[in-house]
Parts: structure tokens; C-alpha cells; sequence
């Protein structure tokens, strides 16, 4: 990877961050995401589930609705997902809906430990569908996960008990 990707890495990551904060504030869960496509900014999406009522409204299906307003077609070739938070297995699939080749992320659910996804990672799923999404991650990982964290509904699951 050379300087000028990560540094546009870095940036577009910074994007999600922000959008991330606007969640909180609004009262939903600070995740969110924006999609990339030729070094544009074409969507940008972030959690409504609480103020939308709505449970499939995670950010990356509002980044994924947004785009396909903004482009006037569901196709979005070519473009790139960035993430917060690893998507769940409907994000991951609404993504692979959408034609999106690339997802970019900083937190992960293992790394932060999550016992509520069992033992689901977008590689696995990837793997068992033979997708052909390109994940990159660890972008700005520990500030997104201090976000996630900072959640007034997170609670930091107990250590793994291994042996
Ligand atoms: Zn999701």
C-alpha cells in the first residue's frame, strides 16, 4: 500500500468518524460508513435503528441507499464501503446487492471481543458464499473502537475464558 492510499484511508476513515459522532448524538448507536467510488464520497450512512425504528437501518445499508439516490441506479460498481464496525451478515449481503467490490474497516468483532455474532467474520461469510469482496481493515481501528465503546448501551463483554 503506498503513502497516498493510506492517507486517503486514513482521511475517509476520519469521514466515518464524524458521522459516527452525529449518530450519538442523535441517540443510535455510533456506527456509520461511507461509500467511495474514484476518490468521491457518493453516500454516507450512519445507524437509525433507535430514532428510525427501524432494525435494518445500520449504517451501511443508509450509505448503500443514499449512493444509489445520489448515482440513480443500485449498481455501485467499482465503489468502496467504509465501515466503523465490521457489517453483519445483512449489511455484508446488502453489499454484495449493490455490486460493491471493496469494504474498508476499523473495528472488528472479535477484536472487540463480541459474543453476539457467535463466531461470524465477513471472511467467513465471504468464504461460504465465494464472494469476491476485498476487505482491507485495521484503518484507524483503535479510535473506532473507542466510538463503538463510548456507546451509552455498550457493555464490554467478560473475558474469553480459554484452556
Ligand atoms: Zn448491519
Amino acid at each position: 500500500m503506498s503513502d497516498n492510499e493510506s492517507a486517503e484511508r486514513d482521511l475517509f476513515m476520519g469521514q466515518v468518524l464524524e458521522l459516527c459522532g452525529e449518530a450519538d448524538a442523535r441517540g443510535d448507536c455510533p456506527v456509520a460508513s461511507i461509500i467511495v467510488r474514484d476518490g468521491q464520497v457518493i453516500g454516507r450512512g450512519s445507524n437509525r435503528v433507535a430514532t428510525g425504528g427501524d432494525p435494518t437501518a445500520h449504517a451501511e445499508v443508509e450509505a448503500i441507499r443514499d449512493a444509489a439516490r445520489n448515482m440513480g441506479t443500485g449498481d455501485l460498481s467499482g465503489a468502496t464501503l467504509y465501515s466503523a464496525m465490521e457489517p453483519c451478515p445483512m449489511c455484508c449481503w446488502a453489499i454484495k446487492e449493490a455490486k460493491i467490490g471493496r469494504i474498508v474497516l476499523g473495528a472488528r468483532h472479535a477484536g472487540m471481543r463480541r459474543i453476539d455474532y457467535g463466531n461470524y467474520s465477513v471472511e467467513k461469510l465471504i468464504d461460504m458464499t465465494c464472494s469476491a469482496l476485498v476487505v482491507v481493515d485495521g484503518v484507524r481501528v483503535a479510535e473506532c473502537e473507542a466510538v463503538r465503546r463510548g456507546w451509552k448501551h455498550w457493555v464490554e463483554p467478560p473475558a474469553r475464558v480459554t484452556g
